[in-house]
């Protein structure tokens, strides 16, 4: 290099050395805005009663097209002649957790000993088809109201999960798309993580009706969708 350069070279490297330190303060200070908004806050569908054939599928079609993962509650006697819904669900990413052989609560709770085979013969049903043995759990009637079966449950290795906000398609059997989604979003309120109960059962096809446009709501309100 000549020498009447070097003035221009150091000036050149000096220049690129202010620049990447700017650009590197720039870029460090932005990324933990868009972390935060990622990651605060987050809903997990979840789906009980199924598989169904109509709502499980209909359910299914809906959370492919808008690539949101959910976890299904499966009731064991409905599994045996939807095995392919059920294969559905593992292949395409789904969690998937036992929620009753039966749903018969007479029977379920009618000793520990019977709730245990309600769970281990559910499991059994859920692992004959896809192969894993499910480690989530939810109780048939009653969430919190569980507490002292739910030591037992968790003693079996399971993982118990509620839920922190509903939609009323379990309780009302008049309940519409707009009365689903309007109480969803009611319940959800501000929590920061949403754990949403709702049915995919045999009649409940106002709850598919009422899916896309959950989904678009929590998405729009920053919400990523997340299963157990
Ligand atoms: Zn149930």
């Amino acid at each position: 290099m000549q020498k009447k350069y070097i003035p221009f070279a150091v000036f050149f490297v000096a220049l690129l050395v202010f620049l990447a330190h700017f650009g590197t303060r720039y870029t460090t200070a932005a990324k933990p805005a868009f972390v935060f908004a990622d990651t605060e806050k987050q809903i997990y569908l979840t789906f009980d009663d199924g598989p169904s054939t109509k709502v499980t599928s209909a359910v299914l079609d809906v959370l492919k097209e808008e690539k949101v993962p959910a976890t299904f509650f499966l009731v064991g006697e409905h599994i045996a002649t939807r095995r392919g819904i059920v294969r559905r669900m593992a292949e395409e990413g789904h969690s998937i957790g036992v929620h009753s052989m039966t749903h018969i609560a007479s029977q379920i709770y009618a000793s520990e000993e019977a709730l245990l085979k309600d769970i281990a013969d559910c499991a059994a049903a859920i692992k004959d088809v896809t192969g894993a043995a499910p480690s989530l759990y939810r109780f048939p009637y009653g969430g919190e109201q569980r507490a002292r079966q739910k030591s037992l449950v968790e003693a079996q290795g399971y993982t118990v999960v509620s839920w922190n906000a509903e939609c009323g398609d379990g309780i009302a059997k008049d309940a519409t798309a707009e009365s689903i989604l309007k109480t969803a979003i009611k319940t959800a309120g501000n929590k920061s993580r949403v754990v949403l109960l709702m049915h995919d059962g045999a009649g409940h096809e106002a709850t598919v009706e009422a899916l896309p446009r959950i989904i678009a709501h929590f998405r729009e309100a920053g919400y990523a969708f997340r299963a157990f």
